[in-house]
């Protein structure tokens, strides 16, 4: 299949993969004790890549999903840390304020977002509701002109970074799924608190965030009428970005676990030279080739998001490809795969984080199950599932 990648996306991802093989990985372990890679960012931003799913008349470079998960692929390859706070800025959160936010709020924030000024910060994890939605409790009540959001949400990546909050909260109580919309709320409004930090084992750090009766203007209400299924559709963009992360470790493990095994000796001769581990390298190259496929096809899809069903396939895939062949590639260095001194442990660690956030590779097996019982037509097999 043509993907269609021009010489242009071609050389923007060629001085991301520059960057990051030279900046991003020898770096890389600074940034597994939670500290945000501030420095890292700046670079990207004058690379215009933070920009990269912002308008071009915000500045921004406008750029098909496909382009965005072919730079975050590169820079998860160097470093998972780097790579997960690109996507704050590339995934949903712009998304969502691009397509849905008043001209004033969005002439504001996106060209911060370009500049590197501003991280925005996805709040849709409750406490006792992660992948249960239907049963959020935090609340924005409409008074008049104003908003006044209630509720603690958790497992937030960047906020203490963050100068936006796009939270995903209930409307004046509705109840159920059909009750929910979004608010956007900026750093320093008053009743907001940062109020718990969990390390987590990729190395970056998620919070726990509190909104006591924080009072928004009415135009911050971004999502009301009909926003499950809105917020649902933009979702599928990080349903395709979430796994491209995932294979970037894969490749980057899998670039690391070559290098290995070619240097490295037992009983005399490269491990390499060893049949079984040859065929361990093709499986772990073949598996990262079908992910691709899957990936780039579902990117294809957007118009301007994701097919849902072809994002979730795309999702599942990648995130588990990754974990096999960054585990592998530990197998493969032996005890100093298990230690932080080669860069696969870290890899490793980071992948384990794909099959969880953006919708659990359950959740989406479930969808695309349904799917398939209720649509699938014998006489058009797979393809009348409409993946092509
Ligand atoms: C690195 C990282 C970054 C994150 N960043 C953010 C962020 O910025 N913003 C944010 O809002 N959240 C964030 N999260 C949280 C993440 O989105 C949630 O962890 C995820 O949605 C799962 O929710 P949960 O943890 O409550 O698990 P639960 O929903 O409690 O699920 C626990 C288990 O039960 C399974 N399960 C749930 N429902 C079903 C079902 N119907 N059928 C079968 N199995 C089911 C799940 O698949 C999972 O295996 C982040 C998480 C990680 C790891």
């Amino acid at each position: 299949m043509d993907f269609h990648i021009s010489a242009e996306q071609r050389q923007m991802v060629a001085s991301v993969r520059e960057l990051a093989q030279s900046e991003f990985k020898p770096k890389a372990g600074r940034w597994m004790d939670g500290t945000f890679p501030w420095e890292n960012m700046k670079q990207l931003a004058s690379l215009g890549v933070l920009g990269m799913s912002v308008p071009e008349e915000f500045g921004g470079l406008g750029l098909p999903i496909l382009d965005t998960a072919l730079i975050l692929e590169e820079i998860a390859k160097a470093c998972y840390v780097t790579a997960m706070a690109v996507l704050g800025e590339a995934g949903v959160q712009t998304r969502v304020i691009a397509r849905y936010a008043p001209a004033a709020i969005r002439e504001r924030i996106l060209p911060r977002v370009v500049s590197g000024d501003c991280m925005l910060a996805i709040c849709m994890t409750e406490p006792h509701a992660g992948t249960d939605v239907a049963n959020y409790r935090t609340n924005a009540r409409i008074v008049g002109d104003r908003v006044i959001l209630k509720g603690t949400k958790t497992l937030i990546s960047r906020a203490p970074e963050a100068g936006v909050f796009i939270v995903f909260t209930r409307i004046d109580g509705k109840p159920g799924r059909e009750g929910i919309g979004c608010v956007l709320l900026e750093a320093g409004t008053k009743g907001f608190e940062v109020t718990g930090t969990y390390h987590t084992m990729g190395g970056e750090n998620l919070f726990e965030i509190q909104f006591n009766d924080c009072e928004l203007p009415l135009e911050n209400l971004v999502i009301k009428d009909d926003g499950f299924r809105k917020l649902l559709t933009a979702f599928n963009t990080q349903r395709c970005l979430n796994p491209s992360i995932s294979l970037g470790l894969a490749e980057g493990a899998f670039d690391e676990a070559v290098n290995y095994v070619r240097e490295r000796t037992v009983f005399g001769k490269p491990i390499a030279d060893h049949q079984g581990i040859r065929w361990k390298l093709a499986d772990m190259f073949k598996d990262i080739e079908a992910a691709r496929g899957i990936l780039y096809r579902a990117c294809l899809t957007a118009n301007p998001f994701p097919d849902p069903f072809m994002a979730a396939a795309a999702k599942v895939f990648c995130n588990e490809m990754s974990l096999r062949v960054t585990s592998e590639a530990v197998q493969l260095h032996g005890g100093f795969g298990f230690t932080d001194e080669y860069p696969v442990s870290r890899l490793y660690r980071g992948a384990r984080y794909g099959t969880i956030g953006g919708g659990t590779s359950e959740t989406l097996r479930d969808l695309m199950g349904r799917k398939i019982v209720a649509d699938l037509d014998f006489d058009q097999g797979v393809l009348g599932l409409g993946t092509f």
